[in-house]
């Protein structure tokens, strides 16, 4: 049965299973790809049935359709069932294409009442503003979009206000500390420990009484499949398991943590996700301290085999063509540790509306000056982008 989890201060229970909507399968034809809508349908409604109360979507997943498909899911009596959680960034609360003359938070408005219509809902669970670092938190607070969003709150619009986060620990600190949040969203994994929000986020967000939710747990699905070294530390383990349930355990361990996302694509991933998130013993603390060590251990084997020593250090930042380097040798070796080029591609594309991708280096060779590592930037940023190129959303 699936095991469910308090979800801080909101005061509710949620399967402790969270569908994420961002990778729902999909027809891929030519240069052009759309969600499988028949095999999503089935999908969500058998998650549903099978006891799941927790789906996460967004204003922009998959060409701005994941969230209509997630409503037509949810017709028949399904929606009161469970939580819908989604969110708009900022980024759609300025665009000039569409804004048509109207000012930021009308904007947000407009978004808001299309994702209502598209999710067939009068009210949005939790809401949240999506994608937050650095520069869009400035602009947040500037633009007020807090404040617009309690007004959504007031006007029974949506039930709680949350936010995603990208970025390092200092800025997310200040983020949750600036607002009392009902939620807040992090990437965490087994070999990410110490990046982004890292633990101490983790344990802040737990002091708040926020409920916390993981996403990406599976590194973008590459944890999955691990290369034999890896793989040959979870064998020495006396009791089998695969590396999605050695993934998701990791983070199943926190007692801070409410639901923890995967965004599945097929049948078999959701089968598989489900039956792991209802095992009697994942539950908060479910790691011994051989099994802790068994991770570290794995952590650094994983680190071992990437090919580009880039720390993250960002010492060869600004790229006066704007690349964001550290960014894209993190994708890189993303593909060259898991041995597949795929997940990564798609994070690379992602990465590129917010950057320039690495086809705009000019080779000038001014960070490689600046890197600690020694990197031949211009060289490596050439290798990097014939593998990462070419993903079509
Ligand atoms: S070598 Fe390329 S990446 Fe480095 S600073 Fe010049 S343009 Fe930017
Ligand atoms: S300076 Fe070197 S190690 Fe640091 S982020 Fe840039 S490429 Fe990576």
């Amino acid at each position: 049965m699936m095991l469910y989890r308090d979800y801080g201060k909101l005061g509710f229970q949620v399967s402790a299973f969270g569908m994420g909507c961002m990778r729902l399968p999909r027809i891929v034809s030519g240069d052009t790809a759309e969600v499988d809508r028949e095999k999503s349908y089935e999908m969500i409604r058998y998650a549903v049935d099978q006891g799941v109360t927790y789906f996460d979507t967004a204003y922009g997943y998959h060409n701005m359709t994941s969230e209509e498909v997630l409503g037509e899911a949810l017709e028949g009596g399904r929606r009161e069932k469970v939580r819908i959680v989604t969110k708009q960034p900022f980024g759609v609360m300025t665009d000039l294409k569409t804004g048509g003359g109207k000012t930021v938070l009308e904007n947000a408005r407009r978004n808001l009442e299309a994702t209502l219509k598209k999710l067939r809902t009068s009210y949005i669970d939790v809401y949240l503003i999506h994608n937050i670092g650095v520069s869009s938190w400035e602009e947040t607070k500037s633009q007020k979009i807090i404040e617009e969003y309690e007004k959504f709150r007031a006007e029974g619009l949506i039930r709680g206000i949350g936010f995603s986060y990208h970025g390092k620990y200092p800025c997310f600190r200040e983020v949750l500390d600036f607002y009392d949040w009902g939620m807040c969203q992090i990437q965490q994994n087994l070999i990410d420990v110490d990046n982004e929000a890292t633990e101490e986020g983790i344990r802040h967000a737990g002091r708040k009484g926020c409920a916390l939710v993981i996403m990406e747990p599976i590194r973008g699905g590459n944890l999955a499949t691990p290369p034999e070294p890896v793989k040959a530390i979870y064998d020495e383990y006396p009791v089998k398991r695969s590396p999605v349930e050695w993934a998701f355990r990791h983070i199943l361990n926190y007692p801070e943590v409410s639901t923890v996302l995967s965004g599945v694509s097929t049948m078999e991933q959701l089968k598989e996700d489900i039956e792991i998130f209802s095992k009697p013993d994942t539950v908060p603390g479910c790691l011994n301290e051989e099994e802790k060590t068994i991770i570290s251990r794995v952590r650094e084997k994983y680190k071992s085999l990437a090919s580009v020593p880039c720390t993250g250090c960002e010492y060869c930042l600004p790229c006066p063509q704007g690349v964001n380097i550290p960014q894209v040798f993190s994708k890189y070796n993303d593909g060259v540790m898991f041995g597949t080029f795929e997940p990564a591609r798609r994070g690379y594309m992602f990465q590129t509306r917010f950057n320039q991708d690495a086809s705009h280096c000019i080779e000038c060779k001014v960070c490689e000056t600046k890197c600690p590592q020694h990197i031949e930037i211009a060289g490596e940023l050439k290798a990097a982008h014939e593998k990462l190129k070419g993903w079509v959303e």
